[in-house]
């Protein structure tokens, strides 16, 4: 280093370093750049593992990893160049190198390897995941993020059951070791899953390590939020939307200087820099919502154990109702399983099955439940319904032909709100007026067709115009801080119903609620999806478990399939019975647990298009996968056919895709985005949905 500085005021040639960079882009390959390591705001000689700003095309700044430096040598050996063709071309300057807070290197830049290799991505398109928007623009100076604002919930617990003791001084043992572990924290609603994960991060940063503790959605769990600020104080952050670009680098800078120990968030907070990983705790572990919906298509749970294992650090995966997947890697030996089986403080409550065959009404509730909601109000106690569709109607329907509105865009009904008085398109987001005459036959009338949480709070409000009614859905919570708001009020008992769609299912403990009534216990079961019945389960035992957390609990499911199995263990409490009948279904369909899936979307603005080129790469697939376990459905129209102006087909891949196997499948969807022009082609490994 000496050398180069003399060599820069002796006024020579300054010395420069050939950088080999790993860009955001979806071109399997690294780009070479040059930096000039005396220049003042990069003063820094490069390493692989920093972050750099580069130009990249007419994209003015780019953020990309280092993957490979030479040491600084005079320019005529590294600024010209071009290998193979002869003609000198002049590489570009990176614009700066990030402060070392964002370097990628140790556990983390093996997590974005494994990424990049298991989920077949060109590495710089994992990059992203492992740095804030922006990085190195830090607002304020220590200042940390606002503390959530919540109440702490009453009753805290301050003694371990033996059930809890079990798990946490076998945590605390595995902790001690500094080897990787997985657990499956199995406990039933209620059961204190929470103290058990705060008592461990406690062991880990007494052990001077860090953790991490992941949350499916972080809106619609402050009251966990809260105990952990409430627990860890100021080594604690979250990380989360509604962070701005500035206070996310802020959060990035205090883990990588050790100053947090513990940060929060959803998936993202899985790629935080904390020093010295300990422990990582996946809260929920079943839910959806750990697998990122776009590129890169990843799975935070499975990337919280490959984490874990590259920083030998305990994982807890914790849930009520597990996922198969996580369920037969415990029974398979692969994690340890930590049981929970018995609520606190008060039973399970009890669960019915009320028969609606023939008699529902269009408003959704039977006599049962408006008897039983009636009982609960006049008690003073709180209750919550729960109907998994928004809107007022699923579909306006022409009183004279019949025809129900559709989104232009989509093929599929557009749902119709009151409030306000529109049709909407739940999956594009189309919106247009109420159309005054059916643009099929001019007829006049319509009729609403398939009840919404808006026309049963106007059902609640016309039946029990006393009762105070909180609606919990997408259309009331898109105010900033309106799920807090919804949230505090129905915990503060400053409202006596809380009516909503699955939001209303998520970790709350909501310590007056007494009555729990699902509408439609049945509508998930008919998603053609192999997961379907899962899902279910999952929805009606978490939905369920708001009932009676501090006393006697009763819980209506209304149903028209009242002997589906589904329903029956639900309403059992019977996770054992659903989980053995489920995954002897899996295994005679060939479906995860028992094989793994990759899915492959092909979408086109024209029919013909797609289906030509969902052709032509099954054909090629298909070839390439012959006298291989890897099976091959499809292609198919996906379900949906047609969504946001774009016909989609798939095609499923069952078996064990190896690297190099799926290396091959995303070279052929480069090669047919080459030879179809205006065709996009995904590839979903270990899809969460099927279709
Ligand atoms: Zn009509
Ligand atoms: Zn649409």
């Amino acid at each position: 280093m000496a050398a180069v500085r003399d060599s820069d005021k002796a006024g020579g040639p300054r010395p420069v370093q050939r950088l080999e960079v790993a860009l955001p882009v979806p071109l399997p390959q690294t780009f070479t750049y040059l930096h000039l390591p005396g220049e003042a705001d990069a003063s820094r000689i490069v390493t692989p593992g920093d972050l750099v700003e580069v130009v990249f095309g007419r994209r003015r700044s780019v953020t990309g990893l280092v993957v490979a430096a030479t040491e600084p040598a005079p320019p005529h050996d590294a600024a010209a160049d071009a290998p193979g063709d002869g003609e000198p071309r002049r590489l570009r300057d990176i614009t700066r190198v990030l402060p070392p807070e964002y370097r990628v290197d140790a556990d983390r830049r093996r997590l974005a390897d494994w990424m990049a290799g298991y989920y077949a991505l060109p590495l710089g398109e994992v990059l992203p995941l492992f740095h804030p928007p922006n990085p190195g623009t830090a607002v304020g100076k220590g200042g940390r993020a606002a503390p959530v604002r919540y109440p702490t919930v009453d009753g805290e617990i301050t003694s371990l059951t033996s059930a809890q003791a079990v798990a946490v001084t076998d945590g605390r043992r595995r902790l001690s070791e500094r080897t990787f572990s997985a657990m499956l924290l199995h406990g039933v609603t209620g059961s204190g899953k929470t103290e058990v994960y705060l008592t461990l991060i406690a062991a880990a940063l007494e052990a001077g390590r860090s953790a991490l503790f992941l949350l499916p959605e972080i809106a619609l769990t402050p009251q966990t939020l809260s105990r952990i600020a409430a627990r860890f104080g100021d080594r604690v952050e979250a990380i989360h939307s509604g962070l701005s670009a500035g206070q996310r680098c802020r959060v990035h800078e205090h883990a990588a200087k050790g100053v947090t120990r513990v940060v929060v968030g959803p998936r993202s907070a899985l790629f935080a820099p904390v020093r010295d990983l300990g422990l990582i705790v996946v809260d929920e572990e079943h839910e959806t919502s750990y697998k990122q919906d776009e590129k890169p298509r990843y799975h935070a749970r499975h990337a919280a154990l490959v984490r874990g294992r590259e920083c030998g650090a305990l994982v807890v995966l914790g849930s009520a109702t597990p996922d198969l997947e996580s369920l037969a890697n415990a029974r398979a030996g692969r994690y340890g399983l930590w049981e929970l089986p018995e609520r606190l403080g008060a039973p399970m409550p009890t669960i019915d099955i009320v028969d609606v065959r023939g008699g529902a009404s269009p408003d959704g509730l039977s006599p049962a439940l408006d008897q039983a909601l009636e009982e609960t109000l006049a008690r003073g106690e709180q209750a919550i319904l729960f109907y998994n569709r928004r809107g007022f109607a699923r579909s306006l329907q022409c009183s004279g032909c019949g025809a129900a509105a559709a989104c232009p865009d989509c093929d599929i009904a557009v749902t119709y709100h009151v409030r306000p008085r529109r049709l909407l398109c739940h999956y594009c987001g189309h919106a247009r007026p109420v159309p005054t005459a059916c643009e099929a036959c001019g007829h006049t009338t319509f009729l609403p067709s398939g009840a919404g949480t808006e026309r049963i709070e106007l059902h609640l409000q016309g039946r029990f115009p006393q009762a105070r009614l909180l609606r919990l859905d997408r259309d009331t919570t898109s105010g900033r801080d309106s799920h807090h708001r919804i949230l505090g009020a129905f915990a503060r008992g400053e409202a006596d119903i809380l009516l909503g769609t699955q939001m209303v299912a998520k970790g709350h403990h909501f310590p007056g609620v007494s009555l729990v009534g699902v509408l439609a216990a049945d509508d998930g079961l008919g998603i053609p999806d192999f997961r379907a019945a899962e899902r279910s389960f999952q929805l009606l035992s978490q939905v369920a478990g708001r009932a009676g957390r501090t006393g006697a609990g009763r819980v209506l499911l209304q149903t028209w399939q009242p002997e589906h199995p589904v329903i029956v263990a639900a309403a059992a409490h019977d996770f054992a019975a659903f989980a053995a009948t489920e995954l002897e279904l899996r295994r005679q369909l060939g479906y995860p647990p028992h094989r793994r899936l990759a899915r492959i979307g092909i979408a086109a603005r024209r029919q013909v298009d797609a289906a030509a080129a969902a052709g032509a790469l099954a054909a090629a697939l298909r070839e390439g996968f012959a006298g291989t376990p890897v099976t091959l459905l499809g292609p198919a129209p996906a379900v949906f056919e047609r969504l946001m102006d774009r016909y989609r087909f798939q095609i499923l891949l069952k078996g064990d895709l190896s690297l190099s196997r799926k290396a091959w499948v995303a070279g052929c969807l480069r090669s047919l985005a080459a030879s179809f022009p205006g065709v996009d082609a995904m590839l979903d490994i270990d899809p969460v949905s099927s279709y």
